[in-house]
């Protein structure tokens, strides 16, 4: 018999999204896939050399468990540049991906008993790592069309017993960017009932709209000795399969990251490591910009393609690489005896009869919700959405006529 834990996992559902895609393609058929939450572009030559020279010099030996020093140092000098802070190689852990990250950050903080106030719709391991460590979720639902969560709602979900609250922004899957008011609000609230902040900022270099990312201990420097600010290579260098990642963070965290993957993945991969050392040495920040502008220019021609949708507000996409579309109108207007009635039915009628994958609302806890990834390749990322705005927009004569 499996430990109960286990039960409180829900599977990964973008992985299961993509499954469904990978089985159709294997059938022979062409799926378009929107599901990934990666870009499809090389990754630049900086940390490709670097792999490489790093396994020549045979660099095959156990890291300090919380990464290489001078891995550690030029982080430390990336994080001040972008957040306008000062921060040091000791206030940062390096991490197998920013998904270790957050696991070291609520197995540091949270007790069984505790609650955690998540935004809704959210990634999903965000609840499942609060449950691993014995903790409760608490959801607020952040509503459309901006996906910004209302500051009363946050403060009326907060307890005796909250112990931390858990940020996205840039957000998967809303593509919300919160402004400076709410992250000094979210600040103020955890100051006031003295909680942590956990802050995942891994889409941090997509931001379109507005100006830069915005740290929230950039919106708000007092509350930075109780926040964990978590971040990764993953999808700003294209580099998803390499697991690297960090976070910055006060001194307790630290020491407490040090012992946890101490005992649980020793260290990030030493190759992964020296590869991302030397894109920080070396790298002149063009990659980051030929990405930036490639995904500017897919979510200006996806904007333009979605918004001849006719039951659906166009998303508005200000950050990450995702459209986020609320359904809700387009099934509470399709007839009762439908076949096709909820965002779960239309994602499936999307990979069946328009050859789109894409992620339903369902995983992220939003029921309304349908996911698209502008991170494909630009011109099958123009042919997917072309084929989910025809779907979607025939839907209703489609199932009236049905
Ligand atoms: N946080 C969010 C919001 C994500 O969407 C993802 C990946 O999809 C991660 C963290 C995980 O990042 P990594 O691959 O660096 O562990």
């Amino acid at each position: 018999m499996l430990a109960q834990r286990i039960s409180l996992l829900s599977d990964s559902g973008t992985a299961a999204a993509r499954e469904a895609a990978t089985l159709a393609i294997a059938a022979g058929r062409q799926i378009v896939d929107l599901a990934a939450g990666e870009v499809f572009i090389e990754p630049p030559s900086s940390v490709r050399e670097g792999a490489i020279a790093a396994i020549n010099a045979g660099r095959n030996r156990y890291t300090d468990s919380i990464g290489l020093p001078p891995l550690r140092k030029a982080v430390a000098k990336k994080v001040s540049a972008e957040t306008g802070t000062d921060w040091r190689a000791d206030d940062i852990v390096i991490t197998a991906g920013a998904k270790q990250g957050l696991l070291d950050a609520v197995l540091a903080v949270l007790d069984p008993g505790d609650e955690v106030i998540i935004i809704r719709p959210c990634w999903p391991t965000f609840p499942s790592q609060v449950l691993l460590a014995g903790a409760k979720p608490v959801f607020v639902e952040a509503r459309p069309p901006t996906y910004i969560p209302d500051i009363t709602r946050i403060r009326a979900a907060v307890t005796p017993h909250t112990k931390a609250i858990i940020i996205n922004s840039p957000n998967n899957p809303t593509g919300a960017v919160y402004d400076r008011t709410i992250l000094q609000a979210i600040g103020d609230l955890a100051i006031n009932y003295q909680f942590w902040i956990v802050s995942d900022e891994c889409y941090s270099s997509f931001v379109f709209t507005g100006g830069r990312h915005e740290s929230i201990v950039t919106a708000h420097p007092s509350v930075r000795s109780r926040t964990i600010v978590v971040n990764a290579f993953s999808k700003e260098l294209a580099i998803t399969g390499w697991r690297l990642g960090y976070f910055a963070a006060p001194p307790e965290i630290i020491s407490a990251a040090k012992k946890l993957q101490s005992h649980t993945t020793s260290n990030a991969n030493v190759i992964a490591q020296h590869a991302i050392l030397h894109h920080l040495q070396v790298g002149d920040g063009s990659f980051e910009r030929v990405m930036h502008q490639r995904l500017s220019d897919a979510r200006s021609v996806g904007l333009r393609i979605l918004s001849s949708l006719h039951d659906v507000i166009p998303p508005r996409g200000a950050g990450s690489f995702f459209f986020y579309l609320d359904l809700s109108r387009l099934v509470a207007d399709l007839p009762v005896r439908s076949p096709v009635g909820s965002a779960d039915d239309i994602v499936r009628l999307l990979l069946d009869e328009a050859d789109v994958a894409c992620v339903a609302g369902a995983i992220f806890g939003d029921v309304n919700g349908l996911r698209l990834s502008f991170g494909a390749p630009p011109d099958l990322m123009e042919v997917g959405l072309r084929r989910v705005v025809e779907t979607l927009n025939n839907l209703k004569t489609r199932q009236t006529a049905a």
